[in-house]
């Protein structure tokens, strides 16, 4: 017998992964979404980086949320019979002899994850380079150009997709359940990614979105197979020969649209970077739904029992979802507690003060 029945705002990686792992534990769900063209999740290259920025940190639980991604990307893989994800690893362009000393005494340190090319000149047909490269491994690459139509697709063949923009006003709140339109449901989980600033229930959370672009080229003369990284990240994007380069980060800003001075100075480091040659297809831009203490928003709203929250993925939306759209489920099941550091409630201070 179902047990609850769910309504879920929001398809991006988030509203992806939470609604599979509903189906999983046999919920019954609906999913409600806009189909924003430039949403994050949409822009993505869909990286997988087990270790982060030029001092080769290694990432927040990388133990427990990088198998558990990988498993889980496997699994919606071969339900829905395409490639969802595929391992690979990160060559390492070191921009100048400092941070190859860096990343040396990084991997004297035994760090993982890292370790040099046997052979540093084995990519010398492709770029140009002069300081050698490091290899990061594993690292993954989720392909949501396809995954997430064919989640959609999946969905709206069940009856459990609906296309529209979740109007606030028709939703009643009770100690019991929720009202949405004609939809009696338990709770409402909000994975509504950067919309979720202006969320009425949870728009008093630290929020600090940001805003990012990338080029996508075809240079069908690169390897595939690897993903390249110097002043930016080259990754296979979608189909062979096509590649997502990016990104930067933009703090303030008065639109979510592309910029020239982004598309110049990438045309500019491809130009000096690549030997083979490429073409523009596309320039893509998105807010990035991060927060100030880059931790993610799970769990349930402090005051209202039945309204719930997945998001505040930042820039690991691939990695993070899986392991805390799983813990959220468990937590809806089987009030199992949520990670510490996700847990909404550590600001249910400040949520206790939503006015609606
Ligand atoms: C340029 C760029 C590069 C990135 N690269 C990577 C990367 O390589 N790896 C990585 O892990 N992360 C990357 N990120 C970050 C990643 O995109 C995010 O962490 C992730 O997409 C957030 O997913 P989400 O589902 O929480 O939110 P979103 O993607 O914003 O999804 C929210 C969904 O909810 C819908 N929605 C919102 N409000 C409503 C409403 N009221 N009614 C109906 N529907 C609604 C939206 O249309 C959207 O479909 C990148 C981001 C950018 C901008």
């Amino acid at each position: 017998m179902k047990s609850k029945k769910i309504i879920i705002v929001g398809q991006g990686v988030s509203g992806t992964l939470f609604s599979w792992f509903c189906a999983q534990h046999d919920l019954d769900f609906i999913v409600i979404d806009n189909t924003l063209a430039n949403s994050p999740s949409k822009t993505a290259a869909g990286l997988i980086n087990p270790v982060t920025g030029r001092r080769v940190v290694t990432v927040w639980m990388d133990d427990i949320i990088l198998p558990f991604a990988e498993k889980t990307y496997k699994e919606i893989g071969t339900q829905l019979n395409i490639e969802a994800i595929s391992k690979m690893d990160i060559v390492d362009f070191f921009p100048n002899p400092f941070m190859k000393e860096s990343f040396l005494k990084k991997m004297n340190q035994q760090a993982p994850y890292i370790s040099l090319a046997k052979d540093e000149q084995y990519l010398n047909e492709y770029f140009n380079y002069e300081f050698g490269t490091g290899i990061i491994e594993p690292a993954y690459i989720v392909n949501l150009q396809q995954l997430l139509p064919a989640w959609r697709q999946h969905l709206l063949h069940q009856n459990t997709f609906i296309e529209q923009a979740f109007n606030f006003n028709n939703l009643q709140v009770s100690n019991i359940g929720v009202q949405y339109e004609n939809i009696t449901a338990d709770a409402v989980i909000f994975c509504d990614g950067v919309e979720g600033s202006e969320n009425p229930y949870f728009n008093l959370l630290p929020f600090a979105l940001n805003k990012g672009e990338a080029i996508i080229i075809e240079a069908p003369g690169l390897p595939a197979g690897h993903i390249y990284k110097k002043s930016m990240t080259l990754a296979p994007f979608g189909e062979p020969g096509i590649f997502w380069a990016g990104t930067n980060y933009i703090w303030e800003f008065d639109n979510d649209k592309p910029t020239e001075a982004f598309r110049r100075s990438t045309e500019q480091n491809l130009n000096s970077w690549l030997k083979v040659p490429y073409k523009i297809i596309d320039h893509k831009a998105a807010v990035r739904p991060a927060t100030v203490e880059r931790r993610p928003f799970v769990g349930l709203h402090p005051v209202y029992k039945n309204i719930g929250i997945l998001n505040g993925m930042g820039t690991k939306g691939c990695s993070l979802a899986p392991y805390f759209a799983w813990q959220l489920v468990q937590h809806l099941t089987q009030q199992t507690p949520i990670e510490k550091e996700a847990d909404i409630n550590r600001h249910a201070r400040i949520l206790s003060r939503s006015q609606l």
